[in-house]
């Protein structure tokens, strides 16, 4: 099918793509890499009046790390930018992990971390590996710029805290206050699948003591889920078979997955316990090897 019609606009700045965007109200839409936004309006699940294309943007196709050790990732960099870097895999486990397992090479060659943390999709991995890590999202409109931590930046289903004349300009990770670890894991029906189930971990330690985790969860429940207990049991001691127990469980009970032609909702929440076991176990087993 072919989408309704649309105006379409490629402005070169920020400024003039917000004023189009305030002038457009609720009828307009940004466009970044146009891998979930589209297929919407083939469908005419979507049916924006305008369109503002950002690529014609200067400067917002980055990740690099700023002067206080935060990640910055800019609107326009896309998930094979990431996929491809060394600084994520000597320094994000968890990013670099998930990278290489979102979509297939044809969409990663277009779509954006941000698109897809704006798109709020429940089964998008990258809003759990961000919130797992404690992120944020950096947004510009009008009256200027504001951060939101990703926990609060989306809201539902599809659904994020912009205003229509808002953009996304960048998310941002912030710097670790230890050695990091972790990792992301998704099970899905064959290769390029939206996830079944994916749980993203993120833990930082100094010494042998965890200072800060974080999991979350994509895929089983209404939005992407910060298994925020799970994360605090593991918080203030060392990581060991029993508080990784203790962890995997709290996540199994924070998931809320729906029985579906991928498999029943006990299959779905046993993955989710499996796959923080397995991830932490990992961490775990590094930590020993590099003790
Ligand atoms: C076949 C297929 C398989 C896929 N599989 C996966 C998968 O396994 N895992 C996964 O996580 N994702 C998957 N996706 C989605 C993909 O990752 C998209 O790239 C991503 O969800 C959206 O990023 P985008 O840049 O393409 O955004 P777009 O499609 O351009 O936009 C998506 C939405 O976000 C808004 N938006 C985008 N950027 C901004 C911004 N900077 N500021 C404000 N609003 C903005 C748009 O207005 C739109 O509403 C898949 C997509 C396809 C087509």
């Amino acid at each position: 099918m072919y989408p309704s019609r649309f105006r379409y606009e490629a402005p070169h700045s920020l400024d003039e793509a917000i004023a189009l965007l305030h002038d457009g109200g609720d009828d307009a839409k940004v466009l970044a890499g146009g891998q979930s936004l589209v297929p919407l309006m083939k469908l005419r699940f979507a049916s924006p009046e305008l369109i503002v294309d950002i690529n014609n943007i200067p400067g917002l196709d980055y990740h690099r790390v700023d002067a206080e050790g935060n990640l910055r990732i800019g609107a326009l960099c896309r998930h094979v930018d990431l996929e491809r870097s060394d600084l994520l895999k000597t320094t994000q486990p968890t990013m670099a992990a998930a990278a290489p397992l979102i979509a297939d090479p044809i969409v990663r060659n277009r779509g954006t971390l941000v698109g897809s943390l704006c798109h709020a999709d429940p089964q998008g991995d990258w809003a759990s590996v961000v919130m797992a890590l404690g992120g944020s999202v950096v947004a510009r409109g009008p009256s200027g710029r504001r951060s939101i931590r990703l926990a609060d930046f989306v809201v539902g289903p599809f659904q994020n805290v912009l205003e229509p004349d808002e953009i996304a300009v960048e998310a941002v990770i912030p710097a670790p206050k230890g050695v990091r670890s972790g990792g992301y894991l998704k099970l899905e029906r064959r290769v390029g699948d939206f996830a079944t189930v994916g749980v993203a971990v993120a833990v930082e330690t100094s010494g042998e003591t965890v200072t800060r985790a974080g999991i979350a969860l994509t895929g089983v429940g209404g939005s992407t889920i910060a298994a925020t207990e799970a994360g605090q049991a593991l918080t203030g001691k060392p990581l060991t078979a029993e508080s990784i127990e203790q962890a995997a469980e709290l996540a199994a009970q924070a998931a809320r997955p729906r029985t579906d032609h991928r498999g029943s909702a006990e299959y779905k929440r046993h993955m989710v316990r499996t796959f923080v076991e397995r991830i932490l176990s990992r961490a775990n087993g590094t930590a020993e090897r590099a003790a």
